[in-house]
């Protein structure tokens, strides 16, 4: 299959945080990919940039060992990697100094796309940008991307935001939430706004309740000192959650264009109703004797940060008035999943008697692991005895739809770096949803601050605190099983 890409011109890109575990695992792998696969023009330049005082080619040779690390073999091949490592720059910078920016302003070409991504601590974002403007790199098309988190609460949020205005317009800010560029989470919108099939019974009349689930083997690991500030609410829920249900819940956007896209995932956040202490839970992982509880993983033994968190959202407008969402994260659970699960209705009358028991259509869209999407459909149990119902699944596993070396299935970091150089803010949250997200998780967490309850603990390895299956059987429901 051929894969038809939009080509664009040369371009310098700028990592601040080059040195970084982020860079190193995920932007210049994706940035080889994209360069192998012929996407990136030449006489384009990737400058990292970062504190370590280091020389091109003692740069070149960290991203070459980088590259080993964390690109799959078959796709490294020498003459691919000599011709990235051409395009690699280093300028030894500091943030909030005067360091490094004269030379970084020499190596950064006026009349060539440029781009900044601001991989580093978010304290450094504002600095950032500063410095850009008063380093005279600042102009009309130049592009920053902001990592997560952006902001800790609605006032941070709007701090950073007011201070990244300062200096670029909305339109030259794209910040990075790498769910937004999953090939699935794309491929939500093509199910929904490209085929008749799903819109229609898109709703609450049809739609019993969605789930999203975003479960993580893994504990916190080295990261306790930053996640203990944080937790599952702000870490997961405020952004990756939330944009998945918005993907899931808006409007049909009038084009797939950035500011009616934005506008409608806008709209869901806004008819978000607050969420009732009864409707959410948070739970901390505990010790199984072989893996270490959350209080022996961050520093703070009496810590009440959660590190698992499921909610029932409602959204009050005309589509969902009485569909609930129910949203679910977590550490150190039984399997690495992410998915979102579309429960409809049962038939309003069933023609087959009690015994052909009860039986849900229900759309599961995978984001990890086997991107991919299942329908669940209803068919009479081949042989004679009788109509008995079983479901089965209709499997769409893009690795096996379109095969598994297709290049079409890129990891999220490939799609949105080449969408900054193409200045394509579509997946990319604006300002305002960000603002709009926090107001939402706020209270929560305040309550939380302010009520003195502690998360409830969790066996490491099971699907989080028996709280949470409760919250669901209290409605007749049940969360999906998490499992590979
Ligand atoms: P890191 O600590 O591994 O790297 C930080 C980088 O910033 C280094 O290159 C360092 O040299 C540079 N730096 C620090 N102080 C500087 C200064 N004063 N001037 C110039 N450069 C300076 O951090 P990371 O894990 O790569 O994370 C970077 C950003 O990406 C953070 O905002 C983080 O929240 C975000 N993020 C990281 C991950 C991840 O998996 N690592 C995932 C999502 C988001």
């Amino acid at each position: 299959m051929v894969s038809r890409v939009i080509p664009v011109d040369p371009f310098d890109l700028t990592i601040f945080g080059g040195t970084g575990d982020l860079a190193h695992r995920k932007i210049l792998p994706a940035l080889y990919r994209r360069f192998r696969a012929g996407q990136m023009p030449e006489g384009s330049r990737i400058i990292g940039a970062a504190r370590s005082d280091l020389n091109d080619d003692q740069y070149r040779d960290e991203v070459r060992a980088a590259l080993k690390e964390f690109v799959a073999a078959p796709k490294l091949d020498d003459a691919a990697l000599a011709g990235f490592l051409d395009l690699i720059r280093y300028v030894a910078i500091d943030a909030v100094g005067d360091n490094g920016w004269k030379e970084l302003k020499e190596l950064v070409r006026d009349d060539h796309i440029s781009a900044f991504y601001f991989s580093v601590a978010p304290a450094l974002f504002g600095p950032l940008a500063e410095r850009l403007h008063s380093h005279g790199m600042a102009d009309d098309t130049t592009r920053i991307v902001v990592e997560k988190p952006f902001g800790r609460d609605l006032a941070s949020a709007r701090a950073l935001n007011r201070t990244l205005a300062e200096h670029f317009h909305e339109t030259q800010i794209y910040r990075i939430d790498h769910y937004l560029g999953k090939e699935t989470v794309q491929n939500l919108m093509a199910l929904r706004f490209g085929n008749v099939l799903f819109e229609p019974l898109w709703n609450s009349q049809y739609v019993d309740h969605i789930q999203i689930t975003v479960a993580e083997t893994v504990g916190v690991g080295g990261r306790g000192g930053y996640y203990d500030r944080s937790g599952a609410m702000r870490d997961m829920v405020q952004n990756h959650l939330m944009q998945l249900l918005c993907l899931i819940a808006m409007e049909p956007p009038s084009q797939f264009e950035p500011g009616a896209v934005r506008d409608e995932k806008l709209k869901v956040i806004r008819s978000l109703d607050p969420v009732k202490p009864d409707d959410i839970v948070r739970g901390q992982y505990a010790s199984n004797g072989k893996t270490a509880s959350y209080l022996e993983d961050v520093e703070d033994p009496q810590s009440t940060t959660e590190s698992f968190v499921a909610l029932k959202a409602h959204i009050s407008n005309w589509r969902w008035a009485g569909t609930p969402f129910y949203l679910r994260t977590g550490k150190r659970l039984k399997a690495r999943q992410s998915e979102i699960a579309v429960v409809f209705k049962d038939a309003p009358h069933s023609i087959f008697g009690a015994e052909a028991g009860r039986h849900r259509n229900i759309l599961t869209i995978r984001l990890q692991p086997n991107e991919g999407m299942t329908l669940g459909v209803t068919i009479k149990e081949p042989g004679p005895g009788g109509m008995r119902l079983i479901d089965v699944p209709l499997d769409m596993t893009f690795a096996d739809a379109l095969g598994a070396e297709n290049e079409q299935v890129t990891d999220a970091y490939e799609r949105l770096v080449m969408d900054v150089i193409r200045g394509n803010q579509t997946l990319f949250m604006r300002g305002d949803e960000v603002e709009a997200a926090w107001a939402w998780t706020d209270p929560i967490i305040e309550r939380w601050d302010a009520d003195g309850s502690k998360p409830f603990p969790y066996e490491p390895g099971s699907s989080g605190p028996e709280e949470s299956a409760m919250m669901l059987h209290r409605e007749n429901r049940r969360w999906r099983e998490i499992r590979e």
